[in-house]
This record gives C-alpha cells, sequence and structure tokens, in this order.
C-alpha cells in the first residue's frame, strides 16, 4: 500500500539495526485517520472473508485492531500476555517470544470469548520472526477458530516470519514490506 510504504519512508527511524521504531504514527502516537485508511485497505482485502472477529496482543495491537474492527463491525479480542484477576475460569493459551523485549511469555485468551463458530482476522503492527501470529493461530486452534488471515501493518521480510507462514498457508496481508535495514531500503 503506497500510503503506508511513503510514510515509513518519512517517519520510521531504524533502531539498533534491527527495530523499526514507528512512534511518530503507528505506535504510541496513532495517526488515527492514517489508520482508518489501512484499515480500509485491510477491509477491500477481507471484506469476503465473513470475519467474525479481531484478534490482536496486547498491548500496542489494540488500538489499531479496534480502527481494523471497525469497518467489519465486529468486536476486538486481544490476548493478554500475564493472566490478570478479572480472567475467571478456563483459557486457552499459547508461549511466544517477545522480538522487542527478547524474552518468552505466554499469551492468553478465555475459552468462552473464542470458539468453533468464529472466523478470526489476526492483526499485529509488524510481523518479524512471526512469533506473535504463531501464538495467535495457536490460540485459534485450540479454541476451534479459523484463522482467515492476518492483516500486517509492517512485515519485516527479511526476518523470514512471513515466508514461513506463507508456505504453512497462512494468508498474510503486509501494508508494507521492509526487505532490509538501512536507510536507502527503506
Ligand atoms: P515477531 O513475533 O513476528 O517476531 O515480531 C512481531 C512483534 O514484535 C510485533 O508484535 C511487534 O510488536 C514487535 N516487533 C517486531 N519487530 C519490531 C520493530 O522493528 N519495531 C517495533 N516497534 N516492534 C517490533
Amino acid at each position: 500500500m503506497k500510503l503506508m510504504e511513503d510514510r515509513v519512508r518519512r517517519d520510521a527511524v531504524i533502531e539498533n539495526g534491527d527495530v523499526l521504531k514507528v512512534g511518530t504514527f503507528l505506535n504510541q502516537t496513532i495517526d488515527v485517520p492514517f489508520i482508518r485508511a489501512c484499515a480500509d485497505e485491510f477491509y477491500r482485502l477481507f471484506r469476503d472473508e465473513h470475519v467474525t472477529k479481531v484478534l490482536t496482543v496486547e498491548a500496542s495491537g489494540i488500538g489499531l485492531a479496534c480502527l481494523v474492527a471497525l469497518p467489519f463491525g465486529v468486536p476486538v479480542l486481544f490476548a493478554k500476555k500475564s493472566r490478570s484477576s478479572n480472567i475467571a475460569g478456563g483459557v486457552y493459551t499459547a508461549p511466544v517470544f517477545s522480538f522487542t523485549h527478547g524474552t518468552q511469555h505466554e499469551i492468553m485468551v478465555p475459552c468462552n470469548m473464542l470458539g468453533p463458530g468464529d472466523r478470526v482476522l489476526l492483526i499485529d503492527d509488524f510481523l518479524a520472526k512471526g512469533e506473535a501470529l504463531h501464538g495467535m493461530l495457536e490460540l485459534c486452534k485450540k479454541a476451534g477458530a479459523t484463522a482467515v488471515g492476518a492483516g500486517i501493518f509492517v512485515e519485516k521480510a527479511y526476518q523470514g516470519g512471513g515466508d514461513e507462514l506463507r508456505a504453512a498457508g497462512l494468508r498474510i496481508e503486509s501494508l508494507a514490506r521492509v526487505t532490509s535495514m538501512t536507510d536507502d531500503s527503506l
């Protein structure tokens, strides 16, 4: 999507060689009209998939997922990274290694919030090695839900997660693909 490619080129900053900082429009600061235009693009791509739920992981995915869910007219479910006292009853869990924090944690959703009737669109800000998507796919599998595909704002294609998941059959639509982390390649 040209709009996203131009924005990454203009505003994204490379940090420590491997992390793209997008805090001026995608994380921390969320440029709402811009994200709304991205949401319309995801809707154009996935409108025939009969999506019933948008799934993401807390925290940075939530605001984006809410805007994506708007044109679909469906709720957002976000996986939590820790079991809080207000989760009653059973949960589906999946391990995820965090690219940005360098730590392993579990993500979880309550069993009564995801089920066999759901057709799920996975949303995340970044796709790098595919850990977060793997985790969300595992939650869907445990719940018996169908993952219809993934909508990614920025794919760091050189890290391979997208290729691996596509080869495994997941439909992934990325609005921008970064092929290497040098200022000229953005
Ligand atoms: P993956 O799980 O695919 O290895 O990495 C994706 C997750 O790590 C996303 O949820 C995102 O929050 C975070 N992430 C990966 N690479 C970057 C990056 O370059 N910049 C930012 N801001 N987050 C990233």
